[in-house]
């Protein structure tokens, strides 16, 4: 399972003096073999090789480096494409210079890329990530309960809690009375068993930080369950199920949690997007269209950058001052000549993250289709001159 630590490490990286190196792979094997695989990232680690070998713009150290960071990183490729597998996608960034090194094995297929640049290539990655949320899938019931993590498409059972409730025995003779002293005996074991799984429960919190909590159960345990919750994940509760804990099998706990997982993000996206119109139209924090994006972007105003899954365009981008443009030959900003760039959107991406900006991606299709695909929620607006200056 992808930990949170090892993304973040990814994404803080600023720009190297030395080379660093960014790969992906499409592991899919719904869609090519595992020979087909191999060859593939073979043939990107050449054709990086070649091209290195013939460049003289860094340095002949810094060419070493990297050249000896690409036979790494292609036998580290090759070993995790190994045997079949499940992983639909590898992501992986090495800095030879410093001899780091991260896999990441995807559970959805990439475009292959293999780059050799200053800063890590994330876009791809971020955009995998953000479609998926670290959740807390809870089991229970009146002496039971068990514990999962679910993170991209994965699962992993963390604890089982069993709290034997004492046999509910009927004495004939008794009048109720007794039948009663055992009830209220019971109804304090499911209470101390409740209050037990909410710190459990808690601790795991603050151990993994999760962002959502599913509860699987009877809607009327649940129910009763649901005040022993911190006010911290009582507000992260996103849905229930029908479970039995101890006896759903593992499979179901995943698939139900992942089927409630993309449908609450599909709603957030739609809710982000009206947002973000709503903005937009009314003259507020919020632009949309790609030509006001890449100016708020390259401003610095950006908050969140929101681009609908898989649109890129070609744009041109000053490589002196950073200002990113639609089709400007000279730079608007400083006055050089512009460099044309197939994705613009990346750029956009990588300089929103540099800005300290958030990146949301959204379903393809969103309302967001009819500006560009494209815009932002911004942290201030420019006055009206600044802009034409
Ligand atoms: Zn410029």
């Amino acid at each position: 399972m992808i930990r949170h630590e090892e993304v973040e490490r990814i994404l803080a990286m600023g720009p190297s003096e030395s080379p660093v190196l960014s790969f992906y792979l499409n592991t899919h094997l719904g869609r090519r073999s595992l020979d087909e695989q191999r060859i593939a990232a073979k043939s990107l680690f050449r054709e990086r090789k070649l091209e290195l070998e013939a460049r003289h713009d860094h340095g002949e150290d810094w060419k070493r480096l990297a050249l000896s960071g690409l036979e790494r990183l292609e036998e580290i490729v090759l070993a995790v494409v190994d045997a079949p597998h499940a992983f639909r996608g590898v992501a992986a960034f090495s800095c030879p210079a410093d001899g780091f090194e991260q896999v990441f094995r995807l559970p959805q297929p990439v475009k292959d890329a293999l780059i050799v640049d200053h800063t890590p290539y994330v876009r791809p990655l971020t955009a995998i990530l953000d479609e998926y949320h670290r959740i807390c899938t809870l089991l229970i019931d009146r002496e039971r309960a068990e514990l999962y993590e679910v993170y991209m498409g994965e699962i992993l059972h963390h604890a089982e809690v069993f709290d034997e409730v004492p046999g509910r025995v009927r004495i004939a003779g008794w009048y109720g009375l007794e039948e009663r002293r055992i009830e209220r005996h019971v109804e304090d074991h499911v209470r101390r068993h409740f209050r037990r799984v909410a710190e459990i429960l808690f601790r795991l919190f603050r151990r993994l930080g999760f962002d959502w909590l599913v509860l699987g159960g009877h809607h009327e345990v649940i129910a009763d369950f649901r005040p022993y919750l911190h006010p911290y994940l009582a507000s992260r509760v996103i849905r229930e199920f029908h479970a039995e804990p101890g006896e759903t099998p593992v499979a179901v706990v995943l698939e139900r949690t992942r089927a409630i997982e993309e449908a609450t993000e599909r709603e957030e996206e739609k809710k982000l997007v009206r947002e973000l119109l709503d903005r937009a139209q009314s003259g507020g924090l919020g632009v949309v269209g790609l030509a006001p994006t890449l100016s708020a972007v390259v401003g610095g105003q950006v908050h969140t950058l929101v681009v609908e899954e898989g649109f890129s365009t070609a744009g041109v981008l000053c490589r002196r001052c950073g200002f990113l443009g639609v089709s400007e030959s000279l730079c608007p900003v400083c006055g050089d000549s512009t460099t044309r760039v197939p994705d613009i959107v990346d750029e956009a991406v990588e300089a929103t993250i540099h800005y300290g900006g958030r990146v949301e991606h959204v379903f393809a299709g969103s309302e967001l289709s009819a500006f560009d695909h494209m815009g932002a929620l911004l942290r201030f607006r420019l006055p009206e001159k600044a802009k034409q200056a």
